[in-house]
């Protein structure tokens, strides 16, 4: 009886059912899709929002730069004309906190004399050794900060590779966990 009274209730809500059917079937067309990012309302915490609007900021900074050998902000903050929170200095590099912070320390670490070095991808032989003082002095950073056992090293190179400053440095990150793949 209870078995023939559910099997009546289901041919009364075939076109339910059906809807219901399609429905699911649409929408697992969706979730196969990076459409179901519109589709759906997404639960984001205030922190992935705020990185997230962080990541659209750098790469729209990136889009806007371009390599065109003209002095930088970095130059600037070379010849102390405008301020920075340097964190360690000696004859070849300046290391100084990055304005917009990507993890509890964020240190740019960049040569004085750019010589070429708008990006990594102008690297000549002749930079060789600036390069390794750069690996060092981000070794040395590390360790002032109190990080030197789990740190990253980052170079964006180019507007796909997320610069938006063409002086060479290199962001020396730490303080948190870091994920992988970057992003
Ligand atoms: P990139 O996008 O790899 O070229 O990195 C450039 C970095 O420079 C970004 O992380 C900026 O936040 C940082 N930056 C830009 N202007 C300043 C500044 N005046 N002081 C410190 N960091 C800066």
């Amino acid at each position: 009886m209870a078995v023939t009274s559910s099997s009546m209730m289901l041919l009364r809500n075939l076109p339910t059912v059906g809807r219901i059917a399609q429905s699911v079937r649409a929408n697992s067309r969706i979730f196969s899709t990076g459409e179901m990012i519109r589709v759906l309302p997404r639960i984001a915490s205030p922190r992935s929002i705020s990185s997230t609007r962080a990541a659209h900021n750098e790469e729209a900074a990136a889009k806007a730069a371009s390599d065109t050998g003209a002095p930088t902000i970095f130059d600037k903050i070379i010849a102390k004309e405008i301020p920075s929170d340097i964190v360690y200095e000696d004859e070849n590099v300046l290391a100084f906190r990055d304005i917009n912070p990507q993890a509890p320390v964020h240190v740019l670490v960049i040569p004085k004399l750019r010589d070429g070095l708008t990006t990594l991808g102008k690297a000549e032989p002749r930079h060789i050794e600036v390069l390794g003082q750069l690996l060092h002095a981000s070794k040395i950073v590390a360790e002032k900060e109190g990080i030197v056992d789990g740190f990253r090293v980052v170079i964006n190179n180019g507007a796909e590779g997320c610069q938006s400053v063409y002086h060479l440095h290199l962001h020396v990150l730490g303080g948190r966990q870091m994920k992988w793949p970057p992003g």
